[in-house]
């Protein structure tokens, strides 16, 4: 229902938590947040209020200064824990957090079930880490003018999605790459100083920073620590201008 995302310098998982708490009031049933860190990626989920959340948060240590979370409103698959997001690829490298539906999910689960792949949620969004996986197995090195392999899997995957959906992606073999996408559901890109925010809903980063970018649909973003992209799901680079809010935080 809700999705946030952060890469800089400070510890992402207080961003984070920070973001899900301003996007509370969307309602959800569950949330869940991961990193990446030392080339692995570190996830939590919980059912129920963030502070379920936030008591296994306080019982770890996730000092990564890139991660995504997410609030659940779910709509396939009962909220559960194994149904919260993040939802993983099989071997574990790949996160996705999804605000919306993906209508196509079944023939997708069906496709990627023939390559052999298992699934351990009963989500829509469970196909998204998977096809990314399935990308990233078959591209070597980026198509010219795509800025990564990572980024690539992803707008690939993007462009067999067929719904409403808001993404956010991380793989742990790009620990300085957050990807988002955007088709009918809504995702603001917060500009800060050698830090970028991405949320569903500006009031999430009005207390980090007043410069907005709002994706359109059909548009994507790969936020590092030098600054964010922004191309279309055809993978042609854009030039969309920041706006400056003027909210107090
Ligand atoms: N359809 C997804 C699910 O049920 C996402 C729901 C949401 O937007 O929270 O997991």
């Amino acid at each position: 229902c809700g999705i946030v995302g952060y890469i800089g310098t400070q510890i992402a998982t207080d961003v984070l938590m920070s973001g899900l708490e301003k996007l509370e009031y969307r309602g959800y049933d569950s949330a869940g947040l991961a990193t990446v860190w030392e080339g692995q990626i570190n996830y939590l989920r919980a059912k129920g209020k963030l502070y379920n959340l936030r008591d296994k948060l306080s019982q770890v240590e996730m000092p990564a200064q890139i991660g995504i979370g997410h609030t659940r409103w779910a709509t396939h698959g009962k909220p559960e824990e194994y149904n919260a997001h993040p939802q993983l690829d099989p071997y574990g490298r790949v996160a996705v957090v999804q605000n919306g539906i993906i209508e196509n999910y079944r023939e997708l689960r069906e496709e990627l079930k023939g390559k052999g792949y298992e699934f351990k949620s009963d989500t829509d969004t469970e196909v998204i880490p998977h096809l990314i996986s399935e990308f990233l197995s078959h591209l070597s090195k980026p198509e010219p003018g795509s800025p990564s392999v990572f980024f690539e899997a992803v707008r690939l995957a993007v462009k067999r999605l067929d719904g409403a959906f808001a993404i956010a992606v991380l793989c742990a073999d790009y620990p300085n790459e957050l990807i988002v996408a955007r088709q009918q559901a809504p995702l603001s890109i917060g500009l800060g100083q050698g830090e970028f925010f991405c949320a569903s809903d500006t009031p999430a980063l009005v207390p980090y920073t007043q410069a907005v970018v709002s994706l359109d649909n059909g548009e994507m973003a790969r936020l590092t620590p030098l600054g964010v992209e922004i191309y279309s799901f055809d993978g042609e680079r854009l030039n969309k201008k920041p706006r400056i809010l003027n909210w107090s935080p």
